[in-house]
């Protein structure tokens, strides 16, 4: 079905049906080329929309002061709001299950305040092991603050030996193992470092049955995977919007609470003025009162800026659909599988099953050192480098993202030929 030619990839790149976007992004340049950029989850690619919705805003800063809450295109005071219908729909949510707020792991601390209510008996955290570190150092000091030794405290789950990735059988019967010591499961939607997607709503359901409260981290997955939180059920989900969603560096976080816990106002949680009932915050009145839904989790208000590329973003994921893109993923990481496995031979540790993987790929550096990723970097490929988080295990992985936005079969050509190159003369 696949072909090992340029012209092959060409011919793909000439009847997909998204190929129009890339011209609404900024590819970076190599000694005058077009890099090919494999690096959108770390950070996505500049639309060309951005520049313009952020110039809007400054204008409005500029010739309306104080007024500028209230007039324009987008008042920001109500600046949360217009984020609503398109993350809602992103993540398969109701939008009053979901914000734009903060930063990743800020929202995920102010959750686990609401989420991580951990009792003599019944407080443990089951995690992936070789988490993302800031989820890992959440969770350490989560623990602490609440008393607990993290050591006691943290269940990671790693694959079995000589295995790459987790099984969903092993991790439903860790849960049930932990049974009702287990507090909470706080696993990343796609493994920041195998690009596993993991079963989210069957994880989901059987974290509930032994009674713990469950929470992902989508942000390896929002952008990269259709989503369906509200049917799935997690009680909250945390993401960023800098990765698959080119929001710019530091953009804003956006959250997911399940809505049988947004019409509880007696959840604990930590208050700020934006999440305070909307029709009583200016009165400034004692006493905390918080809005339905997740817009009760606010504390400030909107960051304009990065929410105003964000949301220039997100028009553009909302025009072309998550399953449009899904379905150019699945194909243009197929093809670059098929390269790199059967033409190349290279290792990836990343599952062949597509339905538990998104984009990514992660490449199992032959020899222990970074000189294969070196190459690529030399000749134009942005990718990035891991060393192994495995205590005792050598080298690294190299992570390549082929993102169906912007990337085209010519880039993942490009590079797999690139990798056979550079394989040649290490
Ligand atoms: C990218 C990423 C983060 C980054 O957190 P910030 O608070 O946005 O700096 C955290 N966790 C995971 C799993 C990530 O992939």
């Amino acid at each position: 079905m696949f072909q090992n030619s340029l012209s092959f990839a060409q011919a793909q790149d000439a009847s997909d049906p998204l190929k129009k976007y890339r011209a609404d992004f900024y590819i970076p340049k190599h000694e005058g080329k077009e890099v090919i950029y494999l690096c959108g989850n770390s950070l996505g690619l500049q639309p060309k929309s951005v520049g313009p919705a952020l110039e809007h805003e400054l204008a409005q800063w500029r010739d309306e002061g104080v007024e500028g809450h209230f007039r324009g295109k987008y008042p920001w005071m109500y600046y949360h709001r217009f984020l609503l219908p398109q993350s809602a729909k992103l993540v398969g949510a109701k939008e009053s299950e979901v914000v734009v707020m903060n930063t990743l792991t800020t929202n995920l601390h102010l959750l686990m305040i609401s989420f991580y209510r951990p009792t003599s008996t019944r407080f443990k955290i089951l995690m992936e092991g070789g988490a993302f570190p800031s989820d890992q150092y959440a969770m350490e000091t989560q623990a602490k603050f609440h008393g607990f030794a993290p050591e006691d405290a943290i269940v990671e789950l790693f694959p079995r030996k000589g295995e790459h990735t987790l099984r969903t059988a092993d991790i439903l019967e860790r849960i049930q193992a932990e049974g009702d010591q287990l507090a909470l499961i706080m696993l990343g939607g796609v493994n920041y470092y195998t690009g596993q997607f993991f079963d989210l709503k069957t994880i989901t359901e059987a974290g509930h049955r032994v009674g713990a409260k469950v929470g992902f981290d989508l942000a390896h997955t929002v952008g990269n995977l259709p989503l369906h939180l509200h049917e799935w059920g997690p009680d909250f989900a945390v993401w960023c919007s800098y990765k698959y969603l080119n929001s710019g560096p530091g953009g804003p976080s956006g959250i997911f609470v399940h809505e049988r816990h947004g019409k509880n106002p007696e959840l604990q949680r930590f208050g700020g003025w934006w999440g305070h009932d909307e029709s009583s915050r200016f009165e400034m009145r004692k006493g905390f009162i918080p809005m339905e839904g997740a817009a009760g989790w606010q504390l400030s208000n909107a960051q304009i800026f990065s929410c105003a590329a964000h949301k220039a973003s997100l028009d553009i994921f909302d025009e072309v659909g998550m399953e449009a893109l899904r379905a150019k993923s699945l194909r243009l990481t197929a093809y670059m599988e098929w390269l790199l496995r059967d033409m190349v031979g290279i290792q990836v540790i990343t599952p062949t099953d597509p339905k538990a993987r998104g984009c990514q790929l992660s490449i199992v550096t032959a020899s222990p050192d970074r000189r294969l990723f070196d190459f690529l970097s030399a000749n134009g490929v942005v990718a990035d480098w891991r060393e192994a988080n495995k205590p005792g295990e050598q080298g690294g992985i190299i992570r390549v993202a082929p993102v169906p936005l912007y990337n085209s079969f010519e880039d993942v050509w490009h590079f797999a030929r690139l990798v056979k190159e550079g394989l040649a003369v290490m």
